[in-house]
């Protein structure tokens, strides 16, 4: 499956993936889904929202185990993100027909659309629709770099977005939906342990800060003349390492654009998107109130008019107890729990199915790039410990 899926959508030059909503390199992403499915024998569907579904036994019958992940990347991803969860569910379909094992309930395996958000700006486009968190007019105003709306991409990758929005009689049926992802930290690296079961997802979002100042000539304007937003802005980098430092969370500036974005002009407007993550939800205020605070203060000392706005947030989720606890029973009580700064889809479907994550060790702990790794024996145990999972929830014992 890696041999055929490695190539699609990789970067010649950074040598990381660039899989982005309803391009060229997702479609091949999509098509290699289907073919999967196919070749399995298995009832292949696209739900309204655009997610890929896999089915084995009747999707009508209720009480379903779904497991899968999404295929789609960050600019310059890492193979693993996503296409790990969606490679072990086939494999360990296979797994589990190689046990003979008795498939009693309802069995699917989804890719779901637009993950990363690496295109719209907002994670988890196809399980938020799905989900009902994010309305078909919010998802229509949604737009790429280049002005190109999620309807307009939709249409011209072939998929009618006329019908997109909740579906709630999809998840009615499912009893339990378990993703397996690469873990996106070292947490099993130190403990040594090649798997390890979700705790919780922390609470995380995505402000956009606006410091708007004054274009003008970069060799002519007096310093004491100027209202330079970069000043503001790179004030307001540091800020929210420093808040995020003191709060025991992460805040990141990680994307930036700039106008009129010249060598030799000073900008008229510095725009930076902050993400911020902490175990809990009074810890991620703090920063979240400091940095906006410090932020203010700076603008004011530049003569920048600020504004922020608060583009995504999602709370903390805490994984079903009983799943997990039924995934522990499984895989064995020496099975790490951990908690995770990273959204996913599983989190998205927590509040309307019960829900459950396998980690893989990922040695280095590096993800969202081309360095992220993971070693075949951990993957292997990833694939066994998913097939372990699916034949104690889905199978007759
Ligand atoms: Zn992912």
């Amino acid at each position: 499956m890696w041999a055929e899926l490695l190539p699609v959508g990789r970067d010649s030059g950074s040598g990381g993936y660039r899989r982005f909503a309803w391009t060229g390199a997702d479609q091949d992403c999509r098509a290699w889904f289907r073919a999967q499915a196919e070749a399995r024998g298995l009832a292949y569907e696209v739900d309204r929202n655009g997610n890929q579904w896999a089915w084995l036994g009747d999707p009508e019958a209720g009480d379903a185990v779904v497991t899968g992940s999404h295929l789609d990347s960050v600019p310059d991803g890492g193979a693993f993100d996503g296409p790990l969860g969606v490679v072990s569910s086939f494999a360990a379909l296979d797994e589990l027909r190689r046990r003979g094992a008795e498939i009693t309930r309802p069995l699917a395996i989804t890719n779901f659309g637009d993950e990363e958000g690496a295109r719209f700006g907002l994670a988890c486009v196809g399980s938020r629709l799905t989900a009902g968190l994010l309305s078909k007019e919010q998802a229509f105003a949604l737009r790429d770099a280049d002005g190109v709306s999620l309807p307009q991409a939709m249409e011209a990758a072939g998929h009618d977005p006329g019908a997109i929005g909740a579906d709630p009689e999809r998840l009615a049926r499912i009893g339990a939906f378990v993703e397996l992802h690469v873990e996106q930290g070292r947490a099993l690296d130190l403990s040594g342990d090649r798997v390890g079961i979700a705790s919780a997802i922390w609470p995380h979002g995505r402000w956009r800060y606006d410091f708007h100042g004054e274009a003008n000539h970069a060799g002519t304007t007096r310093l004491v003349d100027r209202r330079d937003p970069m000043l503001a802005y790179a004030e307001t980098v540091l800020a929210a390492r420093r808040e995020a430092e003191l709060a025991g969370a992460v805040a990141t500036f990680g994307k930036i654009s700039v106008e009129p974005n010249g060598v030799n002009a000073i900008p008229s407007l510095v725009r930076g998107w902050l993400d911020a993550r902490a175990a809990d939800e009074v810890a991620l205020d703090q920063v979240i109130d400091g940095v906006r605070k410090a932020a203010g203060e700076y603008a004011e000392r530049h003569g920048i008019d600020l504004a922020v706005t608060r583009e995504s947030y999602t709370p903390v989720v805490e994984f079903e107890h009983a799943l997990r606890d039924e995934l522990a029973r499984i895989l064995g009580r020496a099975t790490p729990v951990l908690g995770t700064g990273a959204g996913h889809d599983a989190g998205i479907l927590s509040g309307a199915v019960p829900t459950a994550m396998l980690f893989v060790r990922n040695p280095t702990g590096v993800s969202h790039s081309p360095a992220e790794s993971a070693e075949e024996d951990d993957c292997v145990a990833g694939v066994l410990a998913l097939a372990d999972v699916l034949e104690g929830l889905a199978c007759r014992r």
